[in-house]
């Protein structure tokens, strides 16, 4: 069994959805489980209506659901069987009539939950699996929809659910292996999941890359691909660096480091479940599926190339925090980890002298709160709109000369922080968030010039 997912471009429209039943197919006797995106910019026309019915704007968020559901029915009816169009046609109706009465509910109560967040962003994926599944069946493949709200037990933390991976996992097993195994090509929405109580979930914007890692544990897949609209995990983001390379292979630690900071190519939570099972992952174009794409495994094949691949994460705050009454006081760094973590805000990148430290923040949600703890025994002033560069490779920290190289490739960027991440394999600095191109460009010009051919493409 292999699980196949097709990312939001590769289910955009008739076409993408006629590459994908084609690629499939060509797959069948591995017996795929396909786990699909919603199709295209959905998840994000959803948000925003949602946004526009709490603001009282309800014509114009019904509007924006008369397009949807137009761009819907255009882009799937040429890909269905005549006999289909009444099933369609129900589903239609139901989904949509369903988002017009939790548009109209939003434009009354003028408030949106993180509940109810999820429960219409979960209809981008829950029409999408619907309609692949149907499209594949007029093409003739045996198919049948599963639905992930049944599947993927999570819990209640709606926006950035976490999965109940044991429960899941036994569920997928008894219920979805059994499917593939006797010749079915089981589809499911990505994204989403249920709390134990059966209210929708989601895993956080980009999860359907997490929802097929899952079900890949869950089945015990002999691997996990994930279709996309580039070659693979590239050196750099190709929409940023166009001569960006593909690499053809990479670890679980890497590829894990590459997409927390920031390449979106993965969800940064796809590695664990596949790594924990060892399963290997694929990145695919479903453009150009003849490309081998990027092979994720447990182990890093030796490379000349000691930097894999240059990540970035943009909208970024630094809180710098200084206190000279610490100067030789033991627990000051204690006390700063406490505050951000009593307030529940991951920190990246830290630097650190005796009497001060930086520290990089994605949210900024509860930052007044931190801010003022944190007045408390130190000065403290914040900077926002920056960013976290960061070269990856496993080899990174035992390979001399890849500080120098950095800081010298930088010259012409004025550089914020500079750390060696936590982990082995980052080493990252923090730039205005005017600078971020620049900075990825250089870098890539350094480290890219030579490639190793048994790993870059
Ligand atoms: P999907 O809808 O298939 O999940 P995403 O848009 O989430 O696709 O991810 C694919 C995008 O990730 C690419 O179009 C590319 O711009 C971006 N990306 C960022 N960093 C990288 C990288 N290192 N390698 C490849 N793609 C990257
Ligand atoms: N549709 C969801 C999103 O846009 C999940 C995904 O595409 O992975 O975030
Ligand atoms: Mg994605």
């Amino acid at each position: 069994m292999i699980v196949m997912k097709f990312g939001g471009t590769s289910v955009e429209s008739a076409a993408a959805i006629k590459r994908v039943t084609a690629i499939v197919r060509a797959r069948i006797e591995r017996q795929p489980v396909v786990v699909v995106s919603a199709m295209g910019k959905t998840t994000n026309k959803l948000l925003a209506m949602a946004a526009e019915a709490v603001e009282g704007k309800r014509e114009s968020a019904l509007e924006q659901l008369r397009a949807l559901r137009e761009y819907h029915i255009a882009e799937a009816e040429s890909l269905l069987a005549p006999e289909q169009s009444q099933e369609f046609a129900t589903l239609i109706h139901d989904h949509f009539g369903e988002l017009g009465q939790l548009i109209s509910g939003l434009a009354i109560m003028g408030e949106l939950t993180p509940r109810s967040i999820d429960n219409i962003s979960s209809y981008g994926e829950r029409l999408s699996s619907r309609i692949v599944t149907l499209a594949f069946r007029a093409a003739g493949l045996d198919a049948v929809h599963a639905d992930s709200r049944r599947l993927i037990l999570t819990d209640r933390r709606h926006t950035q659910a976490a999965p109940m991976y044991p429960e899941t996992y036994a569920r997928l097993d008894a219920e979805v292996a059994p499917l593939a195994r006797a010749g079915k090509v089981v589809v499911m929405g990505g994204f989403i999941g249920a709390s134990e109580d059966g209210v929708t979930t989601t895993l956080g914007r980009g999860g359907s890359d997490l929802t097929a890692a899952i079900v890949g544990a869950g089945i015990g897949a002999e691997e996990i691909q994930i279709w996309t609209d580039v070659d693979g995990m590239m050196t750099a983001d190709p929409n940023s660096v166009p001569e960006a390379h593909r690499l053809k292979v990479i670890s679980f630690s890497e590829a894990a480091e590459l997409a927390y900071f920031g390449a979106k190519v993965l969800h940064p939570a796809t590695v664990l479940p596949a790594m924990e099972k060892n399963i290997p992952v694929l990145i695919l174009n479903s453009r150009r599926p003849e490309v081998p794409g990027t092979r994720i495994i447990r182990e890093a094949v030796p490379s000349a190339n000691p930097v894999k691949s240059i990540a970035c994460k943009k909208h970024i705050t630094v809180v710098n925090i200084h206190s000279t009454r610490m100067l030789m006081a033991h627990g000051f760094l204690r006390r700063i980890f406490e505050v951000f973590d009593r307030y529940e805000t991951a920190v990246d990148v830290v630097s650190t002298s005796e009497v001060s430290v930086s520290a990089t923040i994605d949210s900024t949600r509860r930052l007044d709160e931190i801010r003022a703890e944190l007045e408390q025994f130190a000065q403290v002033w914040v900077e926002h709109n920056r960013a976290i560069v960061c070269v990856v490779g496993d080899n990174i920290r035992y390979t001399p000369g890849i500080g120098a190289r950095v800081l010298s490739a930088l010259g012409p960027v004025n550089l914020l922080m500079i750390s060696q991440g936590g982990s082995q394999w980052n080493l990252s600095v923090v730039v205005a968030e005017v600078d971020v191109l620049q900075a990825v460009r250089l870098l890539h010009n350094e480290f890219f010039r030579e490639l190793d051919p048994a790993v870059f493409e």
